[in-house]
């Protein structure tokens, strides 16, 4: 039988654009052990390169060996435990708020929250994540989309448009630059909405502790049109993810957030290690600098790579625009034939015409490394 996405396959191999699982045979670092060969990985979240750090696997193998390795039930039935609690407790004194709530992924939070939040009308910056896009298409929100960043055509939206809710990356995942968080927060005061913050790319690496862009922008974390979420799989090296606000909203997203709702909640061996990546970077922030002096040294090398055009990024996402899709891909199989896995992202996850590759540095990569990466880029 021929179903219509046989076709559909072929077209994709034909534009560039087919997508494939590479498979690693070992945990997340900064080599890989792909196809029987080792390779530099420059396309983790694992920005601390925390993913199999001692002390979040002895966390996660103790809580297993107590708690087991399933909840059983959603959050609302017989799924909570009081790690959960104890998590969402350090959670919300991190992010400085009243109350935190865990949710199983970004993807559910951003679902969740942006539906609950039952906005009559929603505005959406072009360039936000595909979660943050999803969870306005599943609200039934009038979504109103503004020029990325563009804070003129933000005004001009919501003008007449009181009421509303503003959703935005606090780092955008695919170009590395960040929102202007303090004008947008000027921007809801002035029309009474509230502002959503995904700070998934930014929990762990952005403000002097870690804490978010909320933090690194001087914003009052208690504001009460400000509601944050960040996930606990990017920089903290565990999974899942969590929205912080205050008391009421936390009440009412239990009450009505689907995705937190129908769902079972986070396995022990998860939670404990999100605890214990939380408690590690609020008492030491070594990692983060590492991190950002790993940034600032591997852009700095950009400047001699004459191939495509760095984005002016503003974080340890570091987009190395290229152009077509095919061009991209031939670079990023020629880099890891070199033994450097720099992952091309393509349309539709950025737009037609500006495919990229994406470097992401990690505090744990070392200098050889870097200049290793660097070198094989200016040979290409
Ligand atoms: C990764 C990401 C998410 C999704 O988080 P997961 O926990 O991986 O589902 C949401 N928003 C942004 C901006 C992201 O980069």
């Amino acid at each position: 039988m021929n179903h219509p996405w046989t076709r559909k396959l072929i077209d994709l191999r034909e534009q560039g654009l087919y997508r494939h699982l590479t498979v690693a045979s070992g945990p997340q670092d900064t080599i890989l052990k792909v196809q029987g060969k080792s390779v530099l990985n420059f396309s983790s979240n694992d920005y601390l390169g925390l993913a199999h750090h001692p002390a979040l696997i002895e966390a996660s193998i103790a809580a297993t060996q107590t708690w087991g390795t399933g909840t059983g039930a959603s959050r609302l039935i017989t799924g909570s435990q009081s790690l959960h609690s104890e998590l969402e407790t350090e959670l919300a004194s991190f992010k400085r708020v009243e109350r935190a709530l865990l949710f199983n992924s970004g993807y559910h939070a951003n679902l969740g929250v942006i539906q609950a939040l039952e906005s009559p009308v929603i505005f959406s910056d072009e360039l936000n994540h595909a979660s943050l896009i999803d969870g306005c298409r599943l609200s039934k929100a009038k979504v109103l989309v503004y020029r990325h960043n563009d804070m003129d055509h933000l005004a001009s939206l919501m003008t007449g448009n009181p009421g509303g809710l503003i959703v935005t990356d606090s780092v955008f995942s695919m170009d590395g630059d960040v929102c202007p968080l303090r004008e947008l927060m000027a921007l809801a005061e002035k029309h009474d909405a509230r502002l959503f913050v995904d700070e998934a790319h930014a929990t762990g690496v952005f403000g002097p502790t870690g804490r978010g862009l909320v933090e690194e922008s001087g914003i009052d974390p208690k504001h009460p049109r400000l509601i944050q979420m960040g996930t606990l799989g990017k920089a903290l090296g565990s999974f899942g993810a969590y929205v912080a606000g205050s008391n009421d909203l936390i009440d009412w997203l239990i009450n009505r957030a689907r995705t937190f709702i129908f769902t079972t909640s986070l396995p022990p061996s998860v939670t404990a290690a999100s605890l214990a990546a939380i408690r590690m970077i609020r008492n030491d922030t070594s990692l983060k600098d590492r991190l950002w002096e790993n940034t600032r040294f591997f852009l700095d090398g950009l400047k001699q790579v004459t191939i495509g055009k760095v984005a002016p990024t503003t974080s340890p996402i570091i987009p190395l625009v290229i152009g077509s899709a095919d061009d991209t891909v031939r670079l990023s199989d020629s880099l890891f034939a070199c033994g450097i896995w720099a992952h091309p992202i393509r349309p539709p996850t950025v737009p037609d015409g500006t495919s990229r590759l994406r470097f992401t540095l990690m505090a744990t990569h070392t200098r050889e490394q870097l200049q290793g990466c660097l070198d094989a880029l200016k040979a290409s």
